[in-house]
């Protein structure tokens, strides 16, 4: 069924029974449309993508157990505030992230080796990171530069997690990759350069894993948005948006952290959002100030880059924390999640 442009929602009373939701979604269905039930804060609401013209002619407010049919005034639907009032909440084997559970994800830019990436692991552990990141599949401005170990860095991030016990998150960037990402890792990331790759969100719409979705390099809160609505309308619905600095003008920052993006965000998306100050300031002595910024405005985790030996780091190594600065930051990161009254994880 081809999937129309219309913006509506059926807010449901706190009395409506399943039976209520399922004839409404018969209706629709009947009519051409298509309903997206989430429930919560007690409240169901019926999401409906079809012809505007055919569902304007639906009695949907005499139906019973509705309590109103409303439009959506944004270009999507699903990840709106409208549509969900609470925090979407992820949780992943122990750890959570959302909802007031902040998430230190922590690890190198690629997986380089074995013995580098466990190294990188048992760190980012000690210093009490919540999930281990890692890029397998690297996308690189130069065709020269060091693509990534594919498959194998797979496997040793696989590995990473059994001994650390940190859920793994790691770049997704082709679709035919995407069943061996999808097992081998926790949370799939989809990369600023392909935030508007719409085969590829439409794909990882389609798998369980939790997606870490990147805000594009010149791409506004809405576009964001959007992206994440092609994710969600595919049904899954655990996305984690990454505000990771965009390009301006300015040159002192390899991006500019677009800190407000974090409170706009949460006006108006349920769905967690996760600041990585280390591609957007690209410096380690900002990665501190920035994270302790996000934190404040209210982001609900943070993605650093920490490598065991940053000065021979195969990407990124100017922007990644040593250890012992990891070990700073992270304390730092913590009393502010502390003084906060928020938890890690
Ligand atoms: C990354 O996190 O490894 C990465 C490549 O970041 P971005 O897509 O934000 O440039
Ligand atoms: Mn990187």
């Amino acid at each position: 069924m081809a999937i129309g442009s219309t913006e509506m929602m059926i807010v449901m009373q706190e009395s409506a029974t399943p039976e209520d939701v399922e004839r409404i979604l018969e209706l629709l269905e009947s009519a051409g449309a298509r309903g997206h039930v989430s429930t919560s804060d007690l409240v169901t609401v019926i999401g409906i993508a079809g012809e505007r013209d055919v569902i304007a002619g639906l009695p949907l407010e005499a139906y019973p157990g509705v309590d109103k049919v409303l439009p959506i005034l944004r270009p999507y639907k699903l990840v709106s505030r409208e549509f969900r009032r609470s925090d979407t909440v992820i949780t992943l084997g122990e750890t959570c992230l959302g909802g007031g559970h902040i998430a230190l994800i922590a690890g190198p830019c690629s997986v380089e080796s074995r013995a580098q990436l466990l190294e990188a692991a048992s760190i980012a552990k000690e210093g009490g990171a919540t999930m281990l990141r890692g890029g397998a599949f690297k996308p690189r401005t130069s065709p020269y530069a060091f693509q990534g170990l594919g498959v194998e860095g797979l496997e040793i991030l696989a590995e990473a997690r059994g001994q650390s016990g940190l859920p793994v998150v790691t770049e997704l960037m082709d679709p035919r990759h995407l069943e061996v990402v999808a097992e081998y890792s926790d949370v799939i990331q989809i990369g600023a350069r392909n935030m508007q790759n719409f085969q590829l969100l439409s794909a990882v719409g389609q798998v369980e894993n939790p997606v870490l979705l990147k805000r594009g390099l010149a791409a506004t809160i809405d576009e964001l948005l959007m992206a994440a609505e092609y994710i969600v309308r595919e049904g899954n619905d655990r996305v984690i948006l990454c505000e990771r600095g965009i390009r301006t003008f300015e040159t002192a920052t390899r991006n500019t952290l677009d800190i407000s993006a974090v409170p706009i965000i949460k006006q108006r998306s349920h769905l967690p959002v996760v600041v990585d100050p280390s591609h957007a300031a690209g410096k380690v002595d900002l990665v501190e100030p920035l994270s302790l910024a996000a934190l404040v405005a209210g982001a609900d985790g943070l993605m650093i880059e920490m490598h065991p030996t940053p000065e021979t780091a195969l990407s990124d190594g100017v922007q990644s924390l040593d250890p012992r600065q990891f070990a700073a930051v992270a304390a730092r990161i913590k009393d502010v999640i502390a003084w906060m009254g928020k938890s890690l994880g």
